[in-house]
């Protein structure tokens, strides 16, 4: 699937109702001046970029979010018997499936940590339903990864039968900012990224896992789905999570 990306800066032009090309001729002369389409993501523009990371610099915000974590499972066995090129090559599809299917739904492909990924969702182009385009992101992940499981046996054999992807999402209120002395970042921080990073670390590859609020946040499609407890690391107390 060829995925169509915005024509304007979706950015620009919810936040100022101005177009802002991002791709062809209309899109050459801001170009020249460092316009381009973000690399975070593609249907916003460096402005928005920019913009927001001028106004993190100054105060760090809080935000209504939802961050989803993803992480390519079987990932680190196969990884052992393989060349270093074939490993970058796989990590780099990985990296590719998840950026097109959370951009497809307006998300932040804010950060790749070894084999996982961290996205997040109502920032900067605002989704008022954030929680429910999380949940066909993290779908529409798993979808791309399967559609690419015939490549991947090909090229490793019975091994890329075993890799799977697993997901976690969790909303509430993030703090958005520059974090970091050595190394400033652009990122969110709080309860609610550790627990979808946790949500995340108990998910069985092929399988997404949320929290109460993302469930009761998605709409009616979830809303009869079956809390399991699961205890994740650093909680005290098991947390009821739902597979979405
Ligand atoms: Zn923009």
């Amino acid at each position: 699937m060829t995925t169509q990306r915005a024509r304007i800066c979706k950015g620009c032009w919810q936040q100022m109702r101005v177009p802002v090309p991002l791709h062809g001729v209309l899109s050459l002369p801001f170009r020249m001046v460092g316009i381009r389409p973000s690399r975070m993501n593609p249907n916003t523009c460096t402005i928005c970029e920019l913009m927001f990371t001028r106004v993190m610099r100054a105060r760090k915000i809080s935000i209504d979010a939802t961050v989803l974590f993803a992480d390519l499972r079987g990932y680190t066995t196969l990884s052992q018997s393989l060349p270093d090129d074939a490993v970058s090559g796989l990590l780099d599809t990985f990296y590719d499936e998840c950026a097109s299917a959370i951009w497809d739904f307006d998300g932040l492909l804010n950060k790749t940590i070894g084999d996982a990924i961290m996205a997040i969702f109502n920032f900067p182009i605002q989704q008022p339903d954030h929680v429910r385009q999380a949940v066909l992101a993290a779908r529409e992940i798993h979808r791309r990864c399967h559609a690419r499981r015939a490549d991947l046996v090909r090229a490793f054999g019975s091994q890329g039968d075993q890799l799977g992807v697993g997901i976690g999402i969790a909303t509430g209120q993030v703090s958005f900012g520059e974090f970091g002395r050595s190394h400033r970042d652009l990122t969110a921080i709080g309860t609610v990224v550790n627990t979808a990073s946790r949500v995340q670390s108990v998910a069985g590859a092929g399988q997404i896992l949320v929290t109460r609020a993302v469930r009761d946040g998605a709409g009616p499609e979830l809303a009869e789905r079956e809390a399991r407890a699961y205890q994740l690391k650093g909680f005290e107390t098991p947390v009821e999570l739902f597979a979405a």
